[in-house]
């Protein structure tokens, strides 16, 4: 079978997946993320989603809508730093989510939740959308190009245990050196689609942060495992450990074609969003827990633990200013 069937089926087989048998995050589980390392994480989102909301003209029922929300954690924070702003009273929650046990973890902190199984499922209308590691669980088709040409890369049984091997010749595709590799999501692009058509017929805007690149691309394919926080055979124990690829950011944004993209390392997005202010804020209102905060906001921010690996993509409806975050490129006029 293809990697992207594989990755299907040991993430969310009704019975056996990853995710729809565990909740797989925290210091018990397998990975960590970014709202679980520091409430300041959903903060700066929130921060985020009230800009935007007020710049687009405040409009009520906006649908506020998480994919893959995990735990909850970085809706609590956000809607308590947009509390202020109004948002949480105007807003209409959604959250895209396929694991029963995930959902129910959801539900217990945010009880006037709707779900829905696709973001297709979710009502049109002005839209706020924002999804952490959420692209990065997405099933995608690896190929390498032999010097017969383009390959899959598959999986299979060989001697009664799952193995690697590559399809048959595919027709058509560009001409490129023999080893030359590549990765599709055909649900990262569906998934980009959608928000392009609600975006283009509505207004709002999509902020999704992910493990990935821009340019240079990864030396090799992108594909890991992930099992009580460290990495794991993929083909061993499938449905047991966490499945990711590195989200290739520069072809995420060429897919929403007409509508202004904006992209930024993590660390210097929250940076731009004040996360330094709050952290001096959470520090001096409890001494006892700046060391904490300094190294949660270290995590989140250095350039070498989550600040830079994670990338920052926003896309907004063609009627907004940019959103907030983003280092503007053009000089400032003078
Ligand atoms: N955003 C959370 C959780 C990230 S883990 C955080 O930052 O902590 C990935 C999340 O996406 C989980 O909630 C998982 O159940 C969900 N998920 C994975 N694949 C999905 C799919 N195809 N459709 C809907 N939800 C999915």
């Amino acid at each position: 079978m293809p990697v992207s069937e594989y990755m299907a089926l040991c993430l969310g087989h009704p019975r056996y997946g990853y995710y729809t048998s565990r909740d797989p995050i925290g210091a018990a589980g397998d990975f960590t993320t970014s709202p679980e390392v520091s409430q300041m994480f959903g903060e700066m989102i929130g921060l985020w989603l009230a800009s935007v909301w007020c710049a687009a003209g405040r409009p009520g029922g906006v649908r506020l809508v998480e994919l893959g929300p995990g735990r909850g954690t970085l809706m609590s924070d956000a809607l308590r730093a947009a509390g202020p702003f109004g948002l949480p009273q105007a807003a209409e929650l959604w959250f895209v989510e396929t694991s029963p046990v995930l959902r129910a973890a959801q539900g217990e902190r945010h009880p006037s939740a709707q779900w829905a199984e696709r973001l297709e499922d979710v009502p049109g209308g002005p839209m706020l959308l924002v999804a952490n590691e959420f692209v990065d669980a997405l099933p995608i088709r690896q190929f390498i190009a032999s010097p017969e040409g383009w390959r899959e890369r598959m999986i299979g049984l060989r001697d009664g245990h799952l193995a690697w091997g590559l399809s048959p010749v595919l027709e058509g595709g560009p001409t490129a050196p023999a080893g030359t590799w590549t990765e599709r999501s055909q649900a990262a692009e569906a998934l980009a689609d959608e928000i392009n058509r609600r975006l283009q017929s509505g207004i709002g805007a999509a902020l999704l942060i992910d493990y990935g690149y821009t340019a240079p691309r990864p030396a090799g394919w992108t594909l890991q495992a992930l099992r009580a926080h460290a990495p794991t055979d993929p083909l061993e124990r499938p449905g047991e450990a966490d499945l990711t690829w590195l989200v290739d950011f520069a072809a995420l944004a060429r897919r929403f074609g007409e509508l202004e993209v904006q992209l930024s390392d993590q660390g210097a997005f929250l940076a731009a969003l004040g996360i330094g202010t709050r952290a001096q804020q959470l520090a001096s209102a409890a001494p006892a827990h700046a060391d904490n905060v300094a190294d949660a906001l270290e995590r989140l921010t250095a350039a070498n633990r989550m600040g830079t690996l994670f990338k920052a993509l926003a896309v907004r409806s063609a009627d907004l200013a940019p959103t907030p975050g983003f280092a503007v490129l053009e000089t400032a006029p003078t």
